[in-house]
């Protein structure tokens, strides 16, 4: 079974916020400036997998400059040009991308971009504005799937009322053949509106990512019966643990084999294609 890591940040950042650098700097216990130098090196992040445990890790791009900050979409496809196993996805903001669903076009068709991350807590827009349907119309004809941001968010600037995952409700009706990942699950107010949405709509997952693995069942008391609709994701650099960690946590849940298999690798293998 390929364990797939959905959800992983590049150490690297073009423009980066200080409260975003003082986050990464407790969490990896370094020097933002030190911890660049060492991870923004495809090959050591590479071994890290390795060491972790994880076959597949799809790595985000972020066009969300007011906070945390940037990191291209050029950027993410020549780190992941390292290896098949660094899987591409990309960033594109209606507010600073010009003629974004063209942009996604190429950067699938060109770069090989497995999926597509959208930020509104970061961005400022609800996740159902009409700016929004030319990128939802391009990534469902070109299969792949959007990740959307969720919930809370720990950097300064962020509006967490275009975190609502209930907008996406929308989107997951007009747009019936798009896959939708909720990243996060709505924490902390939304988990029940989250799972609610991914029970009823064949085409919404959640990603797991930044929620500690041990707690998903307070989160999502029906997890079993949706365990099929969640993806593992860790939401690495900015998290207290290691990647390797949280699968652990995640395979010492009281889940059958299927639910396990589906949560760390199966689900998202369909999704992405691999
Ligand atoms: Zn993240």
């Amino acid at each position: 079974m390929p364990v797939v890591d959905c959800h992983v940040h590049t150490a690297m950042m073009e423009v980066v916020s200080p409260g975003y650098a003082a986050h990464v700097e407790v969490h990896r216990r370094q020097s933002f400036a030190a911890f660049v130098a060492e991870w923004a090196d495809p090959q050591r992040f590479l071994a890290y997998l390795d060491e972790q445990g994880v076959d597949y890790a799809l790595v985000l791009a972020s066009n969300t400059p007011a906070s945390p900050g940037v990191i291209s979409n050029d950027y993410v496809a020549r780190f992941c040009a390292a290896s098949p196993r660094l899987l591409p996805c990309a960033s594109l903001n209606p507010f600073v991308d010009r003629e974004p669903a063209r942009q996604l076009d190429r950067l699938v068709r060109e770069h090989g971009f497995r999926a597509l991350k959208l930020y509104p807590t970061y961005s400022y827009y609800y996740p159902n504005d009409p700016l929004l349907y030319p990128l939802y119309a391009r990534a469902q004809e070109l299969g792949i799937p959007v990740l959307c941001h969720t919930g809370s968010s720990v950097f300064p600037g962020a509006r967490l009322k275009y975190g609502d995952p209930l907008y996406l409700d929308d989107v997951a009706v007009d747009f019936p053949d798009l896959s939708l990942l909720l990243c996060h699950g709505g924490r902390p107010f939304w988990y029940d509106r989250a799972a609610a949405l991914a029970r009823l709509h064949a085409n919404v997952y959640i990603d797991l990512a930044g929620l500690p693995p041990h707690k998903l069942l307070d989160y999502f008391p029906d997890l079993p019966r949706i365990a099929h609709k969640c993806v593992f994701g860790s939401d690495w650099p900015g998290i207290p643990t290691e990647i390797g960690d949280n699968i652990a946590a995640v395979r010492r849940l009281p889940l059958d084999e299927a639910a396990q298999r589906a949560i760390l690798g199966d689900t998202a293998a369909q999704l992405l294609r691999l």
